[in-house]
Formats: C-alpha cells, sequence, structure tokens
C-alpha cells in the first residue's frame, strides 16, 4: 500500500490508506480465499491499495453475523433513543475525519477534493444526523376498523438488508443507504463498488468506535458479478437496495425475485432534460446547466445531460455554454481551484470517448473538447455538442461523462413530449420565470424531481428516486423509512364493544 504523495501547492495532509479488509462482524479479516485486487488512483492508474475482494463465502459470512445481530443481538431491541444517540455519534466522528475521509474519496475517485471536503463529506454527515432524528419517531397508527376490534399496525424491522452501491459518491451513496436502515432499527451488509472501496470500510470502523454493536454493519468490497450477485440472491436478506445502472438493476432485481422476493429499490440512470425557457436568465441558465452536466465529471446519475433550449435565446446560450465549458479547469483533484478531475477507470474513460466520437459521427457540432485533456490519467476535456437531435445516441444513452447535448425547442408541448420520450425518468431542470409554465412543465414531466430555477438541490429532507426506467422507491425524507420497514396490523377483539 503507497501513500498519498502531496501534489504541488497540496491542499491536504498526505494520507495513507488503513483499511483494506473486510469489516465482518465488526472484525477486519481477509477474504476466505485470501485474494486482493488493486485499488487504482484514476490521476495515474498507478495502484493505491490491494484490497480483499469479497465473493460467496465472504457474504455468507457478512449476512450470518447480520442475521444473528438481528435475530439475536442488541440493535433492534435497545430503545430508539439509545440507536439515534450511537448515530449522532458516529455523525460527529465522521465529522471530524471530514479531510481524511474526503482525500481518500479524491484519491480513489478522482473527483476534487475541495468539492468532496466541502459538499460530499458534509451532506453525509448531515444524512445521519437526518436520519438519527427520525430513530424515536417511527411509530405505528390505531386504525377506526368496523366491527369490535381494537386495530394498530406496528412499524417493524424488516430485517438484514443488502446493500449495493456505485463509486460516483462512495460516502454519500454509503449514508443514503446506511442512514434510515439503521435508523429504524435493521442490520446491513453493505458492498462497495470495486472502483472505489476505500472510504466506506474507513467511516464503517469510525461507527464501531461510536459504539455500534458487531455484526450491524458488515463492509464487503468485491466484485457486482461475484459479491454483489451473492448478496443480491441470498436467502438470508430481507430487502435489497441498490444504486447503479439500469442493466445491472434488471439483474439484481432479477437474482431477488428469484430467491426469496426480498423486496427491491433501485435507483438507476437517467437522462434528464433541463429545460430553458425563453424568459430564461440566460447566464444563470447556462451556469446551472454548466454544473448540471459537468459536476462530478459527468459521473452523476441526475445529471442535465439534454440541455433543451428555445429557439429565441439558443444562439447566446450556445455561444456562452461553450465559452463557460472552455473555462472548466481541469486537473490534478487534490490542487486548489480545480473543478474537474479524471474520470474514476479506463472502462469510464473509453466508453466516454466512444460517445463523443459518436455524436462527431451523428452529425452533432462539436462547439469545444472532444478528446482526452493531458496525456496521463482519464481526463477528459469538458466537451460540449450543439444542434443534437432526438435520435443520436448521444440524446438517448447515459454518457455518465463531461459531454453537454444542447438541442433546440420551439414550444412547450414540443419539449414536453421530447422530454418524456425517454426510457429513463429520473430528474429535470425548468428554467423560466413565468409561473404557468414552470407549472405545466412540472406537472407534464415524468420524473422523480424537478428542479425549477435550481438543480442538484439535495437535502437529506428531499425524497430522490425514479419513474420508468430510472428505477423505483425513493431515498432520502421520510420516504426512505418505509423502504426499511415491515407494517404488521395487530387486530384485539374486543370484550365490550360498548366501551
Ligand atoms: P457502473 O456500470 O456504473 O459501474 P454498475 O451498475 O455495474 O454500474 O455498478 C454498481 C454496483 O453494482 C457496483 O457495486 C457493482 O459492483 C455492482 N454490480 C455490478 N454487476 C452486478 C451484478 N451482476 N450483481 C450484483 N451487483 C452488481
Amino acid at each position: 500500500n503507497s501513500t498519498l504523495v502531496a501534489v504541488e501547492e497540496p491542499i491536504i495532509p498526505p494520507v495513507s490508506v488503513k483499511h483494506t479488509q473486510l469489516l465482518i462482524n465488526g472484525q477486519f479479516v481477509d477474504a476466505a480465499s485470501g485474494k486482493t485486487f488493486p485499488t487504482l488512483d484514476p490521476r495515474t492508474g498507478e495502484v493505491i491499495a490491494h484490497i480483499a475482494e469479497g465473493d460467496v463465502e465472504d457474504v455468507n459470512r457478512a449476512v450470518s453475523a447480520a442475521r444473528k445481530a438481528f435475530d439475536e443481538g442488541p440493535w433492534p431491541r435497545m430503545t430508539a433513543y439509545e440507536r439515534s444517540r450511537i448515530i449522532l455519534r458516529f455523525a460527529d466522528l465522521l465529522e471530524q475525519h471530514t479531510d481524511e475521509i474526503a482525500a481518500l474519496e479524491t484519491w480513489d475517485n478522482g473527483k476534487p477534493y475541495e468539492q468532496a471536503a466541502k459538499t460530499e463529506i458534509p451532506m453525509t454527515v448531515r444524512l445521519f444526523r437526518y436520519y438519527a432524528g427520525w430513530a424515536d419517531k417511527i411509530h405505528g397508527l390505531t386504525v377506526p376498523a368496523d366491527g369490535p376490534y381494537h386495530v394498530q399496525t406496528l412499524h417493524e424491522p424488516i430485517g438484514v438488508a443488502g446493500q449495493i452501491i456505485p463509486w460516483n459518491f462512495p460516502m454519500l451513496m454509503f449514508s443514503w443507504k446506511v442512514g434510515p436502515a439503521l435508523a429504524c432499527g435493521n442490520t446491513v451488509v453493505i458492498k462497495t463498488a470495486e472502483q472505489t472501496p476505500l472510504s466506506a470500510v474507513y467511516a464503517a470502523k469510525l461507527f464501531h468506535e461510536a459504539g455500534l454493536p458487531d455484526g450491524v454493519l458488515n463492509v464487503v468490497s468485491g466484485f457486482g458479478p461475484t459479491a454483489g450477485a451473492a448478496l443480491a440472491s441470498h436467502m438470508e436478506v430481507d430487502k435489497l437496495a441498490f444504486t447503479g445502472s439500469t442493466d445491472t438493476g434488471k439483474i439484481v432485481l432479477e437474482l431477488a425475485s428469484k430467491s426469496n422476493l426480498k423486496p427491491v429499490t433501485l435507483e438507476l440512470g437517467g437522462k434528464s432534460p433541463f429545460i430553458v425557457c425563453e424568459d430564461a436568465d440566460v447566464d444563470q441558465a447556462v451556469e446551472l446547466s454548466h454544473s448540471a452536466v459537468f459536476f462530478n465529471q459527468g459521473q452523476c446519475c441526475c445529471a442535465g445531460s439534454r440541455t433543451f433550449v428555445h429557439e429565441h435565446v439558443y444562439n447566446e446560450f450556445v455561444e456562452k455554454a461553450r465559452a463557460r465549458a472552455m473555462n472548466r479547469s481541469v486537473g490534478d483533484p487534490f490542487k486548489v481551484g480545480i473543478e474537474q478531475g479524471p474520470q474514476v477507470d479506463s472502462d469510464q474513460f473509453e466508453k466516454i470517448l466512444r460517445c463523443i466520437r459518436s455524436g462527431v459521427e451523428s452529425g452533432a457540432v462539436l462547439e469545444t473538447g472532444g478528446d482526452r485533456f493531458g496525456s496521463n490519467g482519464y481526463y477528459i476535456q469538458p466537451t460540449v455538442f450543439s444542434n443534437v437531435q432526438d435520435e443520436m445516441s448521444i440524446a438517448k444513452e447515459e454518457i455518465f461523462g463531461p459531454v453537454q447535448s444542447i438541442l433546440k425547442f420551439k414550444d412547450l408541448d414540443e419539449v414536453i413530449k421530447r422530454s418524456n420520450n425517454s426510457r429513463y425518468g429520473l430528474a429535470a431542470g425548468i428554467f423560466t420565470h413565468n409561473l404557468d409554465t414552470a407549472n405545466t412543465l412540472s406537472r407534464a414531466l415524468k420524473v422523480g424531481t424537478v428542479w425549477i430555477n435550481c438543480y442538484d438541490v439535495f437535502d437529506a429532507a428531499i425524497p430522490f428516486g425514479g419513474y420508468k426506467m430510472s428505477g423505483n422507491g425513493r431515498e432520502k425524507g421520510i420516504y426512505s423509512l418505509s423502504n426499511y420497514l415491515q407494517v404488521k396490523a395487530v387486530v384485539t377483539a374486543l370484550k365490550n364493544p360498548s366501551w
């Protein structure tokens, strides 16, 4: 394992990788097979560390630990207030370790350190505090049923939650999954993405320092078709939560149904419209459409990746969007002022370059970018296409990279139809000051989130999830609690119904 070498103008102290093993039943352990896999630095492609490669046997061990912790352990039995206090203590520890975790995140994923430290880790802390607040406010109802019965519902934890997370926001995805599951009293086995195994296991260790009992939170690193599939198809996992691509979502849903019919929440891909109406503040729309696409190197499921611009402001918008992309600061994500680091790995890097070539070949106008940035690592030039047509694959397929596709529209009905003409339905941005336009669009668009004159607002209390093939279920907010609770109806006959 190497130690991160400080870059020129470093903004962080050097950090080293402390944990490379699986965390099962409160203990760090090697994979049963003894195998490891390398996790790479996307700035260079060099090995950061060798990580224990979990597989079926390790998932079995982790699920047994979680099962025992649920069936026999103190976690679901302690008072909700005690659970809440442990989650709050963990949030405090996480906050105290922000610099170190953000550095691991940048090293493993390539995202700008400043964004990780100032945005992602604080949002993760906030999310855990939000769900700690829910822990002692979860309760059932009294139901006025017909007949001589006293009827109540009990909201019980569902059991062992299996969770599979992606590499684009490793800590935030960890929080969206683990926060509500633990607040409701469940136990967890989480599989991290093979590209970014470093931060979650570090955080899980802190959780144990905060007083989490052994076996409640187990972290298995490893690959999707082995460790991930073992978790999705495990007979002792009571619930599965998945975030990743739509293709993999279909696989895990099938594995879940073929095994024990565990309920599955899916947060999948998107091709979200960002609609700039003729009355919009063009400068604001340019800036927000830029960040809606390019934030996190374009690696966001809800990236505003179809920029629809009204014909009256189209030319001005394209010119300004191009200028903004040309100004984007790309470089070592550990340096001050860097907006864009490298893509996460060579697969993503190659895939994005293929998408860019397809855009050029299909006749879209390449306004800027279009190639790799520099000669080392997985950096890509901020790329803008104009004159994009709906049938081009850059307008239909998720690129997951720093590529903006600008499309022209004439009227509302047209942009509604074209926006909805997608297998995805994750999010949409609307830029207008006209109340009727905003209301019409927000009701007509088949998406899980509508942002009006803003984008990427991710408060812990705001639910997030997709229509259509962008997934099912909602995470965050009050809505995520129902993913992790069973409802039990308790019906008691009344001896003296007149009372
Ligand atoms: P991406 O293509 O963006 O890497 P994936 O959907 O493949 O997205 O990955 C998201 C998560 O799903 C990762 O943790 C990955 O290991 C896991 N995964 C990939 N394939 C499978 C599979 N066949 N079964 C279960 N999990 C999988």
